[in-house]
């Protein structure tokens, strides 16, 4: 097939594979049901510990992943958050019931527009429009973030297209020149249909729309979202990936065979593999804002009014392991800050209450329990990412171990650039909170993942996501700590593209 991009880079496809724990791709791996993905692994490298964001979260991990940035400066804070500006809560769909509460079109309007168009910053360009701009002909299959500078027109067919119609869903997104989204974009005019992104169902569609893209020679980059393990881990639990990794690895397979099998493939093609984040297994759920409201603090409701909850002093965003608690007034944060902070502190289920202190610098404390963190950008001690800090009282807050002027965190990786970057983001709130491993917030919906599989918070079991790299140009195989941001530079390099500003701290 012709086609190749103008520098004569191989064409890349980017396959993420929503949530998928590092162990239980080995664990599928050797069980002989991922073939596609362990020939991957033999033929390139790969880490077992590539950092997702903080939150780790998809639509902040997915925001970093295209642009290389933190939530801090992507601007994306979380699954569920409080939008200052507009007064009202923004939920990219974090549950059905919760939806339900946010009102299903404005988060169906969140979900597929806003984030793109308005809560992702213009500061941090997505590689699709940095491919874009130097005549890369990208393209991306249903994914949270797909920001690029080509219009497309709204397609939506049958019953979905005619609720479209009269909801106002209806407008044009901008991506990159090739866009196959759910049943709502499809540049390729192609067969394929998402059944209304029934999860189990939407690896499918991915698949058919590479096919698609593929048969008509549409892409030098190539986007490929696998949903579906993220749903499947949510519901029986991450120890059973295994069987979502397997059909994720078939999905994969008949992308490669469509084009003439593995060989055929890998000589014009490089692949990445990755997941966002990983999963770690709920026992409990507990309720964030029936604890707040024991405490006597007065929460706004979703699609209530500022003016008609008076007595309202906080909005407060749970989402699976993460929390973010806002001080909707922001001249009585001075003293609502430390009364908030003393009461989620003396909570027992929660591992760690964050906030920003303002004074002669900025500074960020960590908390748990009785035990306090405090740290700021400096240069007395340097983590694995290369970025420098100064830190005050104690580290095992967050299991940070300090040495030779390093600093590290085992079960926490990554922490102080990661929680600096959720403190730096505007729209995440004046104090963050996560559970203890095993537990879960309940969202506005009551729902939680009891059983089941979820992911938000620091923790390397939330946290540490997989990585494979196969068959780019210049090999990055001896890089010692990998976050899910570096992807971004890893497409821009393979299509020797500067991803500049080179060495910018991840906030
Ligand atoms: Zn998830």
């Amino acid at each position: 097939m012709a086609g190749k991009p103008a520098n004569n880079a191989k064409k890349l496809m980017v396959a993420v594979i929503d949530g998928m724990k590092p162990a239980a791709l080995t664990r599928t791996i050797d069980s002989g049901a991922a073939p596609t993905l362990a020939r991957l692994l033999r033929d390139g490298y790969g880490s077992d510990e590539c950092i997702s964001s903080f939150p780790s979260l998809t639509p902040v991990a997915t925001s970093t992943i295209t642009t290389g940035a933190g939530p801090g400066r992507h601007g994306v804070p979380s699954m569920h958050w409080y939008h200052r500006a507009e007064e009202r809560y923004v939920d990219y769909g974090i549950s059905f019931p919760a939806a339900r509460r946010s009102g299903l079109i404005t988060v169906l309007k969140d979900l597929v527009y806003r984030i793109n168009q308005e809560h992702l910053s213009k500061q941090t360009p997505t590689f699709f429009e940095r491919l874009e701009a130097e005549g890369v002909r990208a393209a991306c299959t249903t994914y949270m973030i797909y920001r690029g500078p080509h219009e497309h027109e709204f397609i939506g067919s049958g019953l979905g297209g005619r609720i479209a119609g009269v909801t106002g869903m209806s407008r044009v997104g901008y991506g990159p020149s090739e866009l196959i989204y759910a049943d709502i974009f499809d540049s390729q005019g192609s067969a394929c249909r998402s059944s209304f992104s029934v999860p189990g169902r939407r690896d499918r569609h991915a698949a058919c729309a590479a096919l698609k893209l593929m048969e008509n020679d549409a892409y030098d980059f190539l986007l490929l979202s696998l949903p579906d393990n993220d749903n499947y881990s949510h519901r029986i639990g991450p120890d059973a990936q295994p069987t979502s990794i397997s059909h994720a690895d078939a999905q994969i397979q008949k992308v490669i065979d469509a084009y003439g099998g593995y060989r055929a493939f890998m000589e014009d093609h490089a692949v990445i593999v990755l997941s966002d984040h990983s999963h770690s297994l709920v026992h409990e759920s507990f309720d964030l804002l029936g604890m707040l409201r024991a405490e006597d603090w007065g929460i706004i409701q979703p699609r209530q009014s500022r003016r008609k909850a008076k007595d309202a002093q906080l909005a407060v965003s749970p989402a699976a392991r993460f929390g973010s608690v806002y001080i909707l007034d922001r001249e009585h944060r001075g003293r609502e800050l430390p009364l908030l902070v003393h009461d989620l502190r003396g909570q027992e289920k929660i591992e760690h209450v964050m906030w920003l202190n303002y004074g002669g610098g900025r500074e960020a404390a960590v908390a748990s329990g009785r035990r306090e963190l405090r740290f700021a950008p400096g240069d007395t001690y340097t983590d694995s990412r290369g970025l420098s800090w100064d830190v005050e009282g104690d580290l095992e807050v967050l299991d940070l171990v300090a040495a030779d002027g390093m600093i590290e965190s085992r079960t926490n990786p990554d922490a102080l650039g990661r929680a600096w970057s959720a403190l730096n983001c505007e729209g995440l709130g004046d104090v963050l909170v996560t559970p203890r491993l095993g537990l879960e917030f309940l969202d506005w919906g009551g729902v939680a993942h009891v059983g089941g599989g979820t992911h938000g918070s620091l923790h390397t079991d939330d946290s540490a996501a997989q990585l494979i790299v196969t068959g780019t140009g210049d090999s990055r195989e001896h890089q010692q700590a990998w976050s899910i941001g570096d992807v971004y530079s890893l497409v821009l390099e393979h299509f020797g593209i500067d991803p500049a500003p080179k060495g910018a701290p991840v906030e």
